[in-house]
């Protein structure tokens, strides 16, 4: 059922294993398979779920009354009509809704009584169609992670092996994986070096690529996992196409999942930064003023060790507006959007 909203919705956010982003986006679309509609602007059929904040539109010199805010973010600056009594959509936390069933970049998560009823209603009706079975089971599914790019450091973790992880397959008793060397603009056609495990018994779980097969750099190689449950047919498959590279220095290439960060959002006369570095390496911590593009660096050059971090920052003497707090680290920028009202 939720193949289509996958690969619309979810993969192509889908970049770090993204379990709270590309999470939330398959919770919400599961939610209209299950009965559930948008809840800020439409009958949706509960009377517990929030509508949005009332407000006069204010879009291109355009005066649109009495419409229904759907609050992507916290956010003062989304202008209303000129005149207009009502007040800005999304200026205040009370207005912005972590109801599964609206848009909202804090991963919201919230369903109410009545959204687990239609739900649930949905799920025990008689002869619904989302519950089948075969020979009384639910046949297997193939799934895994693997990086897009591999480096292949000696020392990289862990040990300079590649792990295919396939935790998230389910339901097999038994699987193969089909490695072969391939031209990325064409990968349904193998090129040689293929390896073909033959059927494993047991479920996939973590299984090291290396340990049975020999990468090598500037190559693409398609990796494909078969699982089976020999009571549930048809067996499932899933591929990926990967590039492996040779080692970068430093031994461990910054990539977007090297530093996470967090920050006090919005801010006032305190701004705190907590982050997290995966690897060691060099931090600056930078504020940039979105309207006059003028750089304060918060953070000199500083080479910092793998761990968590928090940084604070006395602000009161910065002045109000919409700022992009950057985390320059081994010279990959991270960025987010802070406001100080
Ligand atoms: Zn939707």
């Amino acid at each position: 059922m939720f193949n289509n909203d996958y690969f619309k919705y979810v993969q192509p956010a889908c970049r770090n294993w993204s379990l709270i982003y590309s999470g939330s986006l398959l919770n919400h679309e599961i939610g209209h398979t299950l009965s559930l509609r948008h809840t800020w602007n439409e009958d949706d059929g509960c009377l517990d779920t929030p509508l949005g904040n009332l407000y006069d539109e204010y879009k291109n010199g355009v005066c649109t009354l009495n419409q229904r805010a759907n609050c992507w973010g916290y956010d003062p600056s989304i202008p209303t009509c000129p005149g207009s009594n009502k007040g800005k959509p999304c200026d205040e936390w009370y207005k912005i809704s972590n109801n599964m069933m609206d848009y909202n970049q804090y991963a919201p998560h919230a369903v109410t009584e009545c959204q687990i009823a239609r739900m649930n209603a949905d799920l025990t009706n008689a002869g619904n169609r989302f519950i089948h079975s075969c020979n009384g089971c639910m046949p297997s599914v193939a799934f895994f992670q693997l990086p897009d790019v591999y480096y292949l450091c000696p020392s990289s973790p862990p040990t300079g092996a590649l792990f295919l992880n396939g935790t998230a397959s389910f339901n097999e008793n038994r699987w193969l994986i089909d490695i072969c060397e391939v031209d990325p603009a064409n990968p349904s056609v193998c090129l040689g070096n293929n390896i073909n495990t033959g059927w494993n018994i047991g479920q996939v779980g973590r299984v090291n690529l290396s340990s049975f097969y020999t990468f090598q750099p500037n190559k693409h190689y398609r990796v494909k996992l078969i699982v089976d449950n020999s009571d549930c047919p048809p067996s499932s498959e899933f591929t990926k196409v990967i590039e492996v590279k040779n080692c970068i220095e430093p031994e461990y290439p910054p990539h977007e999942s090297s530093l996470q960060f967090a920050a006090t959002n919005p801010f006032s006369d305190h701004l705190t930064v907590f982050y997290t570095a995966s690897i060691p390496g060099n931090l600056q911590i930078r504020l940039l003023n979105v309207n006059t593009g003028s750089i304060s660096i918060l953070l000199p050059d500083t080479e910092i060790e793998p761990g968590e971090y928090q940084f604070y920052q006395e602000s009161s003497a910065i002045s109000s507006g919409t700022y992009s707090l950057q985390l320059l680290f081994n010279n990959y920028l991270f960025a987010k959007t802070i406001v100080k009202p």
